[in-house]
Order: structure tokens, then sequence, then C-alpha cells
């Protein structure tokens, strides 16, 4: 299949809201969300954004279990609250959507990490991952669970599918808790969330 051009549009408004902004090519063009509508007004773009939202929370329902914070293992309460203040750091000026994430690592170590945007939107970096990349600059690489928080209050957040790779590379049986801000739960797995992946298991390198 060809392409012929790709429709880059954003949500926030630029400062001149009705006119194609940074075309990078002639087949390239960055529009805003008012010259979207204007352009293609039968499309609601934020109808889609919530419509995702909902079946992301539909997600899996067999592969996913509510379970009671209070039930929980004391170091499970501990890295979702370390997730939860997290939080806090969140560089997130563009979506003001802030999410925090703390790993439990095999030797007890608690390793946490917070969402950090790029203004070219592409190279944010989920809290997931920063909490990876922190882990093993710390020398940590085995893993028994994640906690991720965000602050939606009608729907779980779970990770997007660039994390689940990333957490998929460590241990596939890691166990994800995905939290309210009112500490509703719900506890999946890597691999609940990542079935057939593609894992070190599949390569091998020959030196
Ligand atoms: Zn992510």
């Amino acid at each position: 299949m060809v392409y012929s051009m790709i429709l880059l549009v954003f949500e926030n408004e630029p400062l001149n809201p009705n006119v194609f902004v940074r075309p990078q090519t002639t087949n390239h063009f960055c529009v805003s969300q008012s010259a979207f509508k204007t352009s293609f007004a039968s499309v609601d773009f934020r109808a889609k954004k919530t419509v995702y939202w909902q079946l992301s929370a539909k997600m899996g329902d067999n592969n996913q279990e509510s379970v009671k914070y209070e039930l929980l293992d004391s170091s499970v309460k501990t890295i979702i609250h370390k997730a939860q203040a997290i939080r806090e750091k969140a560089y997130c000026p563009y979506s003001k959507f802030a999410v925090g994430a703390a790993l439990l690592c095999e030797d007890g170590t608690i390793v946490d990490g917070c969402n950090v945007e790029n203004v070219s939107y592409g190279l944010t970096i989920c809290a997931e991952r920063a909490a990876i990349c922190k882990a093993i600059s710390q020398e940590q690489k085995s893993f028994k669970c994640i906690a991720i928080c965000a602050e939606m209050e009608d729907y779980f957040v779970s990770p997007c599918g660039a994390c689940r790779q990333v957490l998929a590379e460590f241990n596939t049986g890691m166990e994800v808790y995905l939290c309210k801000p009112n500490n509703d739960i719900v506890k999946t797995s890597v691999t609940k969330l990542l079935p057939l992946s593609f894992t070190p298991n599949w390569v091998s390198f020959s030196t």
C-alpha cells in the first residue's frame, strides 16, 4: 500500500489556527484542530479520543481482575504510593496528563518514574519507560511488579504499546497494577497485556 500523504492534527490551537503550519514536505501537512474541523466537519476528534479511552478501559475484561487495596501485600501498597507520589514530578505541559509508575525489583528495591513530554510529542517518554530506564541505571533488571497511576477518575489507564514491549523485555510475568486516584485497582500482567510477545527468547545474536 502506498500512502500519498499524511495529515497531522494539533488538538491545541497554534498561533494562527486557520492556516496550515509547519509544512515539512509537500505531502506532509500539520493543521490545527479548527482547520481540521473546517475541512473535515464530520470528524469529531475529541469524540474519537473519548471512545479510545472507553475501549482501553474495557480492554481485556478476562485479562484483569479488580483487587482490594486492603488485601494487597505491603510491598505492592508501597509501589502504589510511590507511583502516586511521583506523578507530582511529571513534565507534561502539553497533555497535562501526569502519570506515575513504580517498579518493585526482585531484591525489594523500588524505582519510580514519571512521564516526560516533548514538544515534538513523539519523543515523549511514558512513566513506565522512565522507571525502567532509571532502574537499569541503578543496575536493576529483575522486576516483580509495576504500579501505574494516572488521574482518570472513570477509567484505568494501562501501558501503551511501546511500554508493554519494554516491560516484556525484562519479565513477561511481571504483575501490573493499574490504579485510580481513589485506590481502585485492577491487577493484570505483561503477558495478559501483550500476548504472544516478542521477547529476547526469540532472538540470538552470534558473537
Ligand atoms: Zn507508554
